[in-house]
């Protein structure tokens, strides 16, 4: 057996906000919460306007643009917020705002149908199907 080596990191809940204590280990393994990527996230004070062109997964898109500041963040969940399963009414919110509402039929050059097929993902994993 491989010795691991121990890390303790604290980080923020992004749905209640608590403070979250992980351990982490050399083999990427952590407990204490739950890691599900990084976001970029309107923060301050801002509105949406406009339609501008982005890219998202290396596809040009256009997108309703954030006036205010962003910030990248880390997307942990504390225990209690992953099994009361709040993060898929919180992203959703969040992924409607940035790419609008999910298209009927899935195309396979949309970003806004891409969004949603990453939201699917996540939501997906956070209920242990995949
Ligand atoms: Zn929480
Ligand atoms: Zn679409």
């Amino acid at each position: 057996m491989v010795k691991s080596k121990i890390r303790k990191i604290s980080k923020k809940c992004i749905v209640c906000g608590k403070r979250i204590n992980l351990t982490l280990y050399s083999d990427k393994n952590y407990r204490g919460g739950y890691y599900f990527g990084t976001m970029e996230l309107p923060f301050g004070k801002g509105e949406y306007k406009d339609l501008k062109t982005t890219k998202l997964f290396g596809k040009k898109i256009k997108i309703t643009k954030w006036t205010g500041k962003k910030r990248k963040v880390e997307y942990w969940e504390c225990y209690s917020c992953y099994e009361e399963g709040q993060n898929e009414s919180w992203l959703e919110d969040i992924i409607g705002r940035l790419y609008g509402k999910r298209c009927k039929d899935y195309n396979k050059g949309c970003g806004c149908c891409k969004a949603w097929e990453v939201y699917d993902m996540i939501i997906d994993y956070s209920r242990g199907r995949l």
